[in-house]
């Protein structure tokens, strides 16, 4: 079976665990602030680095003090786990509809969607191509709420010239092993706001404060850490970071094989009937994590069924996140957003990393060009 995506560890990566492992410290030694700066010339901000994606969203909800009765307004086009952390903040959730290309927030839908109790929109960069961050920070500036990007697909993006993490008042990238770079588990939080960030960091590090200039208790000696706000033990450990610093200096290069394999697929698919390629758009350089396919509602599962059972393991990003029985259906029916149901009803992501090699990718386009019955 060609999986939909794959992790790729090398020698050197293996080297650097050993490296961390043979060391003195397993967990906050000195690798996690050097796997921090790298990120932070990648992302262009300062960055902290977590146990997950999801560890990333909570810390990015706790920053902004997030709390009981405040609205979030989100996508319904992604994983869970951007409203579910939300979720346990006694957040309400608000879902505005995506727009049909890209199953990126849509903006417009966003600005109906504000009202007095809004705290943060949150964007997330589907398949790695950046949200519309210059209308969403328009409105999120005009209405003084904050601007949350999940880019857990878009480590590597750029927007407008400007790196995805360093627009946003709060980004948060997941370390998966099918996303751009892999800690195993994984994940950071990145802001341009220096206390925003703290903030982020002291959460995920159980709140300790060691700084004795901001100490409450002055009575105690050199042991003393306190807390003064509740955080939780998010912390990427050292071995996972040295894993992400030598995973992270592969990026461009497999960022390159993937812009040419997405190429490729565009240029042989192009032009069969009843199939919709993603939209390259403009305004962005992406660092693509899925190559995701429309194709009709009707036939979807048909197609699946014949790509996966030719062995190609294609996937499905994403149920509308509110379809999850999680979600109260008296509050979030069916056909609350139509355009991202439709996504949806019509969406496969085809095998997409940066090893799928030329004969893989020629087996992909086949099995789809067969399942679609266009044979040319
Ligand atoms: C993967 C993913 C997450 C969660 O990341 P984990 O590292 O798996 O916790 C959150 N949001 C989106 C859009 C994702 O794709």
């Amino acid at each position: 079976m060609i999986p939909y995506g794959r992790h790729f560890v090398d020698e050197a990566d293996v080297e650097m665990v050993g490296r961390a492992l043979r060391g003195d410290w397993l967990t906050t030694g000195p690798l996690v602030e050097e796997f921090e700066s790298a990120l932070e010339t990648v992302v262009g901000a300062p960055t902290v680095s977590v146990s997950s994606g999801t560890a990333a969203l909570h810390c990015a909800y706790a920053a902004i003090g997030l709390g009981a009765g405040d609205e979030v307004i989100t996508p319904p086009i992604t994983f869970v786990a951007t409203q579910a952390t939300a979720i346990q903040f006694g957040a309400v959730i608000k879902f505005a509809d995506v727009l049909p290309d890209t199953g990126n927030i849509d903006p417009a839908k966003v600005e109906k969607l504000v009202s007095k109790k809004t705290k943060a929109i949150v964007a997330v960069d589907f398949a790695g191509k950046p949200a519309q961050l210059d209308q969403l920070r328009a409105i999120a500036d005009k209405y003084n709420i904050w601007l949350i990007e999940d880019a857990a697909h878009s480590l590597g993006t750029s927007f407008m010239d400007q790196p995805v993490g360093s627009i946003a008042d709060l980004t948060t990238f997941s370390f998966f092993p099918t996303k751009n770079m892999t800690t195993g588990e994984g994940g950071a939080v990145s802001s341009p706001n220096r206390e925003l960030l703290n903030k982020a960091r002291l959460f995920s590090r159980q709140g300790l404060i060691r700084d004795e200039k901001f100490f409450k208790i002055k009575t105690e000696g050199n042991w003393h850490q306190e807390v003064h706000d509740f955080g939780l033990n998010y912390r990427l450990p050292d071995i996972l970071c040295a894993l992400g610093i030598s995973q992270l200096s592969k990026l461009r290069a497999r960022q390159s094989q993937k812009n040419k394999l997405f190429k490729r697929y565009t240029s042989e698919l192009e032009g069969i009937p009843g199939l919709k390629l993603p939209d390259p758009g403009e305004n962005s350089e992406v660092n693509w994590h899925l190559y995701p396919i429309r194709v009709s509602p009707s036939r979807r599962k048909e197609i699946f069924n014949k790509m996966r059972s030719s062995g190609i393991g294609v996937q499905v990003n994403y149920i509308p996140a509110y379809w999850h029985p999680a979600f109260d259906t008296s509050s979030y029916p069916k056909g609350l957003c139509p355009v991202a149901e439709e996504f949806y009803r019509s969406e496969i992501s085809l095998p997409f990393y940066a090893e799928l090699t030329e004969v893989q990718q020629s087996a992909v386009i086949d099995s789809l060009r067969g399942a679609m019955n266009y044979l040319d």
